[in-house]
């Protein structure tokens, strides 16, 4: 007997656990088939372990940096199986918040692998039907990308799922990738007393990221010992006893103990069987959908990292939300995926909404750019973080002045906690008049974008 639900969703993370929240705070019965743990990739083997290490590297600074402000303290040094203990603590935590919330939300969650099959029925491995007589909703998610030559054997290739689980960290490294989550492993590392190199096949790290701010975290990236190497070509690697030696296409090699492979996440839709359903996959793998997370099969959804948006756990909260709003028929507004907010917890850390300056100038904008250091905000100099800064970019409007901003950009302490307000004018569209009449409390890191800000009215107070 098949069991009937209003939305059956086919994977308990991000984009599918808020799905099943938001669906059932609507009043909708939801079922979730989840063939490992609720919360996903982000709870268990991303977001949240990979900031909580981070917090490890940021302690210890803090500690190594102690005795500048006058606090007497030994020197720090690391036990990761401590820090491994701590991440699970709160990971584990969390996990348990989840699963209560879901329970209380009356949400059914079923364990195993669920393929979809026609007429809204998920068919999972242990036998059970379920039917979402409204919706499907595809939330499978994705795995780390992986590189031929590079077979992933846990002791010299590791991927994000294998760092995350470590309890001992390597002597060296070499992260292959200098993406986001590449140049948080290497800063982390790196921070805690790990030989770092990044080997990136692109003319720069963080591709994506306004040139000013990506300069700023490879100067302190190489200032911090990191060997950051850019246009690198990967030939393989051989390993030899403890360590492994690394052949790049310009015939130098690099000998480490590990090899930290991320070059990006493949998303899973193999998982769910769509062979057959009429659900389009292209040729990477993702699931094909409109601005409203439609498949184009009557009913059935996909949302996360399983179609071709940025791979962000805040973009599958937001998608979830417009598909089950589509599927309650309330109007939803699709969500504007160049204006999503980015933030990369590495130090220093970055985080950016909108177009960079490059990108504005390529879409054939006129702009009006203005930057401020945090080298002359008061609280950036009393944290001793006075390393970044603030830059935003608005068109030019009509009279020759700034109007609408169409990018904000950061890099430098605690920017992941301030982009908010910038995310908000982006979206905003707002002008540097309207944004500029908003106080930032004194002393606080806030100041620097309302500077920048006020800078590009002609009138700024402090430069
Ligand atoms: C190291 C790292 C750091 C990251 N840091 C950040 C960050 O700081 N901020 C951020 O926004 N994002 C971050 N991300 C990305 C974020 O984790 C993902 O964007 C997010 O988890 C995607 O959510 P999702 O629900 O689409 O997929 P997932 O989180 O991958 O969840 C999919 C779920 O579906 C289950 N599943 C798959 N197939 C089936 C099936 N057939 N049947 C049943 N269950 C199935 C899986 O077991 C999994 O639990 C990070 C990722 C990594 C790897």
């Amino acid at each position: 007997m098949a069991e009937e639900f209003d939305v059956v969703v086919i994977g308990g993370g991000p984009g599918g656990y808020a799905a099943a929240l938001y669906g059932a705070a609507a009043g909708l019965r939801m079922a979730v088939v989840e063939k490992e743990k609720v919360g996903g990739t982000c709870l268990h083997r991303g977001c949240i372990p990979a900031k909580q290490f981070l917090e490890t590297a940021t302690v210890f600074r803090t500690v190594a940096g102690a005795k500048e402000f006058g606090v007497v303290a030994d020197q720090p040094g690391v036990d990761f199986a401590a820090a491994q203990g701590r991440k699970q603590k709160v990971v584990d935590q969390l996990w348990k918040g989840l699963q209560s919330l879901m329970k209380g939300r009356k949400i059914t969650v079923v364990s195993g692998t669920g393929v979809l099959r026609p007429n809204r029925r998920v068919n999972v491995d242990d036998g059970t039907e379920l039917i979402g007589s409204k919706a499907v909703i595809l939330a499978s998610g994705s795995v780390p990308r992986t590189l031929p030559g590079f077979d992933v054997d846990g002791r010299f290739v590791l991927t994000s799922d294998e760092v995350l689980a470590l309890d001992k960290l390597p002597a060296s490294a070499a992260v292959v990738g200098g993406g986001a989550i590449g140049c948080e492993f290497a800063s982390m590392m790196s921070d805690l007393g790990v030989q770092v190199a990044i080997l990136e096949a692109l003319p720069k790290i963080l591709p994506g990221c306004d040139k000013d701010v990506a300069d700023v975290v490879v100067r302190s990236f190489k200032r911090r010992g990191i060997d950051v190497r850019t246009g690198v070509k990967l030939e393989g690697h051989e390993p030899s006893g403890e360590q492994t030696t690394v052949s790049l296409g310009d015939g130098s090699t690099l000998t480490v103990d590990a090899i930290v492979i991320s070059v990006g996440r493949r998303p899973l839709s193999d998982s769910l069987d769509l062979d057959g359903t009429g659900v389009v996959v292209d040729g990477k793998g993702f699931v094909q959908v409109d601005g409203h997370l439609r498949t184009g099969v009557d009913g059935v959804y996909a949302v996360g990292d399983l179609v071709d948006t940025p791979q962000l756990a805040h973009v599958g909260f937001a998608e979830a939300i417009v598909a089950v709003k589509d599927i309650l028929g309330e109007p939803a507004v699709a969500v504007d995926h160049a204006k999503v907010p980015w933030c990369i917890y590495c130090f220093p850390e970055v985080a950016f909404a909108g177009l960079s300056e490059q990108a504005a100038r390529d879409a054939g904008m006129d702009v009006v750019v203005s930057k401020h250091r945090f080298n002359s905000n008061s609280r950036a100099m009393i944290v001793g973080e006075a390393e970044g800064l603030v830059k935003v970019i608005a068109e030019r409007g009509p009279d020759g002045r700034a109007g609408s901003l169409v990018g904000v950009h950061m890099v430098g302490p605690w920017v992941t906690e301030q982009l908010a307000e910038g995310y908000l004018a982006v979206n905003w569209e707002a002008t540097p008049d309207e944004v500029s009449a908003y106080i930032h409390p004194h002393p606080t890191l806030s100041e620097t974008f309302g500077e920048t800000v006020l800078s590009l009215t002609g009138r700024g107070l402090h430069g």
